[in-house]
Parts: structure tokens; C-alpha cells; sequence
């Protein structure tokens, strides 16, 4: 290649867009030139507010100080994601981050964990997680730990104002040589010959041409099916929910270290403390509701004072049938949506972003390299689609006509192998695909209420005695360390809380 830049054009400001400038700006410099193409006027969806640890690589990657972030997003830490009334009304499990117990050689910790719940000499699961007694404790501290270096350290992610994040990006994408234009795209005209896309028209006459497009312009998806017809795989025979009532309302108090999600009668309510306030809403199904209903369900829940009209989302589970077509590759809800169970779509973005980035083209795009990214994209989106579904599956609610109907609904081949692996001899497999780990999938299994009719034959051979001492010494490893860290406030006062906060 002699001299020519290749020119990526994203199209949309939101989360994705600037998540996508800033990386690009600080991988990119040498042979890429960014502009990115925002209009105010249209706006954001602007209420991802709940990540998991991966968002810690994409923050590294752009070498950003994390209590400087902390302060700029009025983030929060988050240790994980309890749910409450999901396996039956008065139910309550973590899904923590981090690891659970300690595997005996090639034995996983449930088998053993398993057993000795049969001997009566083992607690809940969550007593075996660091991440869950701190959060339990709201207790958070980053690095070793330290009074112990047996237990792994303590993983985490953060709550922010998604708003706050995307306009911190940007200061980070522009300084590095990032081009915005403030414009509404009007037309994406298309190559005759190659079907590819040519530039953005703006609707007062700019046109901005490009080599490679990211759409990132939300819902709407723009270039990926306004100009390309794509198409979409809906997925809403598995996950029903397709509307959302977000409303931020004052704290009550110190913030949790985790996000809370409630079943409700027609979906469920996410509570996300941040420094300022804390953000609510609720998912639904509007087949079993009305939203007269959910908005009052909504405001009865909220911890503080309402600071908004609460507003409504409405989304369509699934993908994109590609997520890369032809010059355009979509990212974030122009690639698809999965509700924010487990605060997966941040994360998606960054995955995204960075399998392009392993991937980016310069000059002609070759066919392998579209399929490979798609291909590697569908079975991303489909392992977090299982483990959502399970979620609402291995329910045993049947109070409301939305539960029974989630509980009797078809499920994937893929997620009803898991369940039946599981439940007939206490085993879990992740695949390379798999963005939950093992323990992640056993949380949630064991806090729908699937008990394993097995364990592993290995798990027989320990002495009752040793079992209940090797359970005993983890649990009291784990509290040690949990009782010597801060409480998440005082991380927070001397680790970046917002001067208002
Ligand atoms: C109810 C709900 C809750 C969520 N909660 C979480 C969560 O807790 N955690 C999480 O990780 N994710 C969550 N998400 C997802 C998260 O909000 C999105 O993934 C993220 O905000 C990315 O959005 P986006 O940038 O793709 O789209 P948007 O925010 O919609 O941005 C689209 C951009 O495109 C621009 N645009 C559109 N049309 C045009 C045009 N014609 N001309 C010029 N510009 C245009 C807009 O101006 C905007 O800048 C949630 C989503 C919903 C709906």
C-alpha cells in the first residue's frame, strides 16, 4: 500500500460509537484516519449503566486511570448481580464475579460443594465467594488481597452514567485526532457495482466518504439494514421482555456494590446505585402488562425520590443476521439486543471492537474475514442468549401468567443440554464461546433451584470429617478477608468519588 489512509467513518455518537472512536484513536494512528458523525438532536438510549469486569481491558487498553474514570462517570463498584423472587417469590442468589471454593485437581468445587450439602456440612454456595460475602458486606478493595494468597483477588466491574461515559470518550477520541461532525444522515448510498457502502449524506448536503463504516447508530441501524437489508433474527420466542421503563431516582444511602435485579410480575426491576443517584427501570413483556401498570409497579420500588418522568424503551431480542455485511461492521444496538439481565451489551461492544480490531482490514476486505467475524460474533450472541433464557426457564413461579408462560416456553437445544448436564451428574462445560464462566453458570443453575441428582464419583472419596474442615477453612479464608476491607463508600471517598458525590 503506497500513501492511502484508510478512512473509518462511524456513524452514531452513543455508547458504541465514541467506545469505538476511542479505541480506534489509540490503535489506529498510522494508516487510519476516524471521523465520527453524531446528531445531538436525535440523541442517545443513554441508560447502560451495569458492566462486567471485562470493561477493566477495554479501560487498560485505552491506558485510562481508573479513579480519574471513577470520578468522571460517578461510577460505582460492582461485585456482581443479586436476584430476588426469580426462582420463587422470596428467593434471593448472587450471581458474583470472581471464583467460588477451590477445585481439588481436575474435581470442580460444586461436586465437593455438592456432597457436602448431602452431609449437612456446607453452607449456600455464596458463602464460598469472596465477591459475594464483600458485597453482601458493602465491602469493596482492589489488588492481592491481603491475608491470604490462597484466594484468588476479588474481580470487578463498575456502574456509571452511560451519558457521562460516552462524553468522557469522547474528550479521550478527539484528543487523539478523532474528527466529529454534528449532522443527520439522510441517505447511505451504495456502490452499483460492489453493493458497498460509499459515504453518509447529510440532510443539509455533506457527504462524508468513507472505506470502512461502524454503524453505530442504535436501534435504528442505519447502514447495516437501512442500507443494506441485512436482516435480524428475533429472539423473542426465548426471551420475551420487549419493552423497558427507565427512571433515575435519589440515593437512599451508602451504594451497594452490586446491582439488583427483582422479578416482577411481567419481567423484572434493575436497581443500579451510582454516586449520584440510582438508576431503575423495568423489563417487560407488553403482551402481560400495561404500561399504566409497570410505571406504577416502577415508582412503588424506588428507594428515593423519582428525578424524571420515567421513559419508555422498546426493543426487539436478537441479531443481526450479520453483524459484519459487506464495508459496514455494527456495533451495539445497530448489531442487536439482549436485555441487560446480565449487563452484557456494553461488553458486546467491546468484543466487538475488538475482533474487528484483530481483524481490520486495509484495502479490499476478504470474504474469510466476514465470515470469520460473524461466525465468531453468532456464537458470542448465542451463548449470552442461553444464559439469559435460563434465567427465566428454571423459574418455578407460576403466580402470573408471564411466569407460567416462561416456564413452559421452548428453549434452545444448546441451553437445554447445559440443564440436563447439570442436573443429571452436577456437570458444567464452557466452551471457548462461553463469555460466563463455570462458576457463573453454577450460580445461576443452583439460584434458579436446579439440584443435580449426582455428583463427581471423586467427591466420595474425602473423609466427612476433611470435607467439612476443607469447606469450613475457604468460608472463614474468605471472611477474614472480607472483614479487613473498606467499606465500598470509604474505597470510593479515597478512590475517586465524584467532587459532588
Ligand atoms: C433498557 C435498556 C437498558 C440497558 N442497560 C444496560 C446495562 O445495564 N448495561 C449494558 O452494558 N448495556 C445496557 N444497555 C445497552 C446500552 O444502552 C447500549 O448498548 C449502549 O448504550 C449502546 O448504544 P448505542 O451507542 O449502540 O446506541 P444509541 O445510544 O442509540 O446511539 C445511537 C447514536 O446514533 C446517532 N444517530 C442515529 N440516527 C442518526 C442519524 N440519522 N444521523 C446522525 N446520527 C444518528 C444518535 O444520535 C446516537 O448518537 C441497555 C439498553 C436498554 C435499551
Amino acid at each position: 500500500m503506497t500513501g492511502h489512509q484508510t478512512h473509518i467513518v462511524i456513524a452514531g455518537g452513543g455508547t458504541a460509537g465514541w467506545m469505538a472512536a476511542a479505541l480506534l484513536s489509540s490503535f489506529g494512528q498510522r494508516g487510519y484516519r476516524v471521523t465520527l458523525v453524531e446528531s445531538e438532536e436525535i440523541g442517545t438510549v443513554g441508560v447502560g449503566e451495569a458492566t462486567i469486569p471485562q470493561i477493566n481491558l477495554y479501560n487498560q487498553a485505552l491506558g485510562i486511570d481508573e479513579d480519574e474514570f471513577v470520578r468522571a462517570t460517578q461510577a460505582t463498584y460492582k461485585l456482581g448481580i443479586e436476584f430476588v423472587d426469580w426462582s420463587h417469590l422470596g428467593s434471593r442468589y448472587m450471581h458474583a464475579f470472581g471464583d467460588i471454593g477451590r477445585d481439588i485437581g481436575i474435581v470442580p468445587f460444586q461436586h465437593y460443594w455438592h456432597r457436602a450439602r448431602q452431609l449437612g456440612v456446607a453452607d449456600e454456595l455464596g458463602h464460598y465467594s469472596l465477591n459475594e460475602i464483600a458485597a453482601r458486606d458493602g465491602r469493596m478493595q482492589r489488588g492481592p488481597l491481603k491475608t491470604t494468597d490462597v484466594v484468588p483477588a476479588m474481580p470487578y466491574a463498575f456502574h456509571f452514567d452511560a451519558m457521562l461515559y460516552a462524553a468522557y470518550l469522547r474528550r479521550f477520541a478527539e484528543e487523539r485526532g478523532v474528527e466529529r461532525i454534528e449532522g443527520k444522515i439522510a441517505d447511505v448510498p451504495l456502490d452499483g457495482e460492489s453493493g458497498d457502502v460509499i459515504a453518509l449524506v447529510l440532510d443539509d448536503g455533506r457527504s462524508i466518504g468513507g472505506d470502512l463504516f461502524i454503524d453505530c447508530s442504535g436501534f435504528r441501524g442505519l447502514l447495516i439494514e437501512g442500507a443494506l437489508a441485512t436482516g435480524y433474527d428475533d429472539w423473542s420466542n426465548y426471551l420475551p421482555a420487549n419493552r423497558a421503563m427507565a427512571v433515575p431516582c435519589a440515593s437512599g444511602g451508602a451504594p451497594n456494590p452490586y446491582t439488583r435485579s427483582t422479578a416482577r410480575m411481567a419481567g423484572w426491576q434493575w436497581r443500579i446505585p451510582l454516586q449520584h443517584r440510582i438508576g431503575n427501570g423495568y423489563v417487560f413483556c407488553d403482551a402481560f402488562t400495561t404500561h399504566d401498570e409497570v410505571r406504577e409497579t416502577l415508582l412503588a420500588n424506588l428507594d428515593g425520590e423519582a428525578q424524571a418522568e420515567p421513559r419508555l424503551l422498546r426493543f426487539v431480542t436478537g441479531r443481526r443476521r450479520k453483524c459484519w455485511n459487506r464495508n459496514v461492521v455494527a456495533l451495539g444496538l445497530a448489531s442487536g439486543f439482549m436485555e441487560p439481565l446480565e449487563s452484557t451489551s456494553i461488553h458486546l461492544i467491546q468484543a466487538g471492537l475488538s475482533r474487528l480490531i484483530k481483524m481490520l482490514p486495509e484495502g479490499r476486505i476478504p470474504t474469510a474475514v466476514i465470515d470469520e467475524y460473524n461466525r465468531q460474533t453468532a456464537l458470542e450472541y448465542e451463548s449470552i442468549r442461553d444464559f439469559l433464557v435460563l434465567h427465566y426457564k428454571a423459574t418455578t413461579r407460576d403466580d402470573t401468567p408471564f411466569w407460567r408462560h416462561c416456564a413452559a416456553m421452548p428453549i434452545p437445544d444448546s441451553l437445554a443440554h447445559k440443564i440436563e448436564l447439570f442436573r443429571e451428574a452436577g456437570h458444567i462445560f464452557r466452551t471457548s464461546d462461553d463469555l460466563f464462566t463455570e462458576v457463573g453458570w453454577l450460580q445461576v443453575l443452583v439460584g434458579q433451584g436446579i439440584e443435580p441428582a449426582a455428583h463427581h464419583p471423586l467427591a466420595d472419596s474425602v473423609e466427612p470429617g476433611d470435607l467439612a474442615s476443607y469447606m469450613e477453612t475457604w468460608e472463614s479464608l474468605m471472611r477474614r478477608e472480607a472483614k479487613q476491607m473498606p467499606t465500598h463508600t470509604q474505597f470510593l471517598h479515597s478512590h475517586g468519588a465524584a467532587q459532588t458525590a
